[in-house]
């Protein structure tokens, strides 16, 4: 039987005891070596994959239990290290979506977070979290461009609470009895066919519902073709609807395509102007690709970091666009995913911190917290109540990375990415590049019979039958390093993009591979072995295919 003696060892010391620290550092000392013991460069796995039958997780639900006896702290590392077993890697070959390494910085922050485990709800319960908090938000208005003085934030649950707490904003801003008796029926938002599908989460979370969701076209670049966001506003509009929310994606998740905030905004501004509306809330989705904002300060002509042509050249493009960040609302960084920190560790910011008085409960709503003559900070704006302190972590990476670290690691993924493209279709012609003209972390690629390509599909010269042959045949494909995953990590989508079908013009989706740099050790010297592995997909994949024949 347990004392609370034995209980009480669980814990962190209470007097700052060297036994107690030197117990604690050797659990994590062991922990790090089982877990290095694992690691392959040339694999994107920790060790080897485990076996896993097909009713997996029902196993798993008949034995779990909670033991009535709790284990040894000897029985924890064999525990972790058995949930470390065969878990995805971020080695040079970690080649999927968006899932970071988290950095040095970031975990010593995350841990710090964990140590102190204050509520960074109110400055009282967690001071540390108020002090990182505010400085980050600063920090990153000032790459943002925001005014300082006018601007506010906070971290949250995503990109997607981000994209949530930007419609609650634009929602009130409009509506200002809706707070109080709820949203009216004829509230409409915007955002591109290749935006993240939190929109459509967050209209049905706060009840305008999935239908008055409209998905504007976009255009060769993947970015929203203003045009087609003028007509469907219009049309609302004249239809008694009020536009309220435009969400500008600007770097998108499968083909970096960026929206040009600066065009979406003469747009909505013409629109409402003239129809004495008041503007809409614009959200720039920056989640992903807000962080190349850093070299929106970049001196491209001294090029102080030596970046070859080729990766100005991209980073240019990437910055023409990104430079317009400043005219949105609201928007949001995702550290979790290009700022290299542990989940989750999103930021998001307003331009004017006024907007979020509009959410803000009044403090006889909020009766343990906030309203004191002790403490200034009370985040009772936020959708969360309780909330982790993760600007902590993000505080660590900005000042341990600093802008030139953070311009490294993303100017080197447009490297890698930019001789991918080369090298992919020097060696294999059949696969095409999918968004050739965004330069950035990923490239898209897409297997075609001979006669075809993705210039005829996107131009609608192709049948439904072909373009839906097309997604079989990569699908196949996908299959295929699915299964290899453990060996070369790449990701894939079933709706990178909608093309026009030559028979009627009704849009079909296009399903596409993915090449995702995401690990700061992918280097242009590991391309070969990428391109070797793809082309033994392509013709596993072609062996088992029955002939098919096209009539172009
Ligand atoms: C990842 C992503 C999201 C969702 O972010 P989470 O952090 O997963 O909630 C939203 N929008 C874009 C553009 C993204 O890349």
């Amino acid at each position: 039987m347990k004392s609370l003696n034995d209980v009480q060892k669980l814990f962190p010391s209470e007097d700052g005891n060297r036994e107690s620290r030197e117990n604690f550092l050797q659990l994590i000392t062991t922990l790090l070596e089982k877990m290095d013991g694992m690691k392959r460069p040339d694999y994107a796995s920790l060790g080897h994959e485990k076996q896993r039958e097909t009713n997996f997780y029902q196993q798993l639900i008949q034995t779990a239990e909670v033991p009535l006896q709790g284990e040894s702290l000897s029985h924890l590392v064999d525990s972790m290290t058995s949930l470390m077993t065969g878990h995805p890697y971020h080695s040079r070959y970690f080649l999927t979506n968006v899932l970071p390494m988290a950095s040095i910085p970031g975990l010593i922050g995350q841990l710090t977070a964990s140590l102190l485990n204050g509520n960074n709800l109110w400055d009282v319960y967690g001071p540390a979290g108020a002090e990182a908090e505010t400085k980050v938000i600063a920090m990153m208005s000032r790459i943002a461009g925001f005014d300082v003085n006018e601007s506010w934030g906070y971290t949250t649950w995503g990109g997607q609470g981000a994209v949530f707490t930007g419609l609650r904003l634009a929602i009130a801003k409009h509506c200002p009895d809706a707070v109080e008796h709820g949203v009216p029926d004829n509230l409409y938002v915007f955002s591109s066919e290749q935006a993240h599908y939190s929109l459509i989460k967050s209209a049905e979370a706060t009840g305008i519902g999935r239908s008055h969701v409209i998905k504007v076209r976009t255009k060769r670049d993947h970015a929203m073709d203003e045009q087609d966001l003028a007509s469907k506003m219009a049309k609302v509009i004249e239809e008694g609807g009020k536009p309220v929310y435009v969400v500008a994606t600007t770097g998108t998740t499968d083909n970096f395509g960026i929206d040009n905030i600066q065009a979406i905004k003469d747009t909505t501004n013409a629109l409402t102007d003239m129809h004495g509306l008041p503007p809409v809330h614009i959200h720039a989705d920056s989640a992903l690709g807000g962080f190349y904002a850093f070299f929106n300060a970049y001196d491209f002509k001294v090029n102080p970091l030596n970046f070859e042509e080729k990766v100005l050249t991209g980073l240019q493009i990437i910055t023409s666009k990104m430079q317009h960040l400043h005219l949105a609302d609201s928007l949001c960084f995702d550290f979790q995913k290009l700022g290299q920190t542990p989940y989750a560790t999103s930021l998001f910011l307003v331009k004017n911190k006024e907007d979020l008085s509009l959410i803000d409960l009044d403090a006889a709503e909020s009766p343990y917290v906030g309203d004191r003559g002790y403490g200034d900070y009370h985040t009772s704006y936020t959708l969360e109540c309780s909330r982790m302190a993760s600007s902590i972590a993000i505080m660590a990476a900005l000042q341990l990375f600093g802008v030139e670290g953070y311009q490294i690691l993303l100017a080197n993924y447009v490297r890698v990415n930019l001789v991918f493209r080369e090298k992919l279709q020097a060696t294999l012609p059949e696969l095409c590049v999918t968004n050739p003209l965004n330069p950035g972390p990923v490239t898209a690629f897409r297997l075609y019979s001979k006669t075809n390509n993705w210039e005829m599909e996107v131009d609608g010269q192709l049948t439904k039958e072909q373009i839906m042959e097309t997604n079989k045949r990569n699908e196949a494909l996908f299959e295929y390093f699915g299964a290899h995953r453990a060996r070369i990590f790449l990701g894939d989508t079933k709706k990178f993009d909608l093309v026009p079908c030559k028979n009627d013009g009704e849009l079909q989706p296009v399903y596409v591979s993915k090449f995702f740099t995401i690990s700061p050790y992918t280097e242009i010297d590991h391309i070969p072995d990428v391109i070797t592995f793809i082309q033994e997909a392509v013709e596993a994949t072609k062996s088992t295919e029955s002939e098919v024949t096209f009539s172009c």
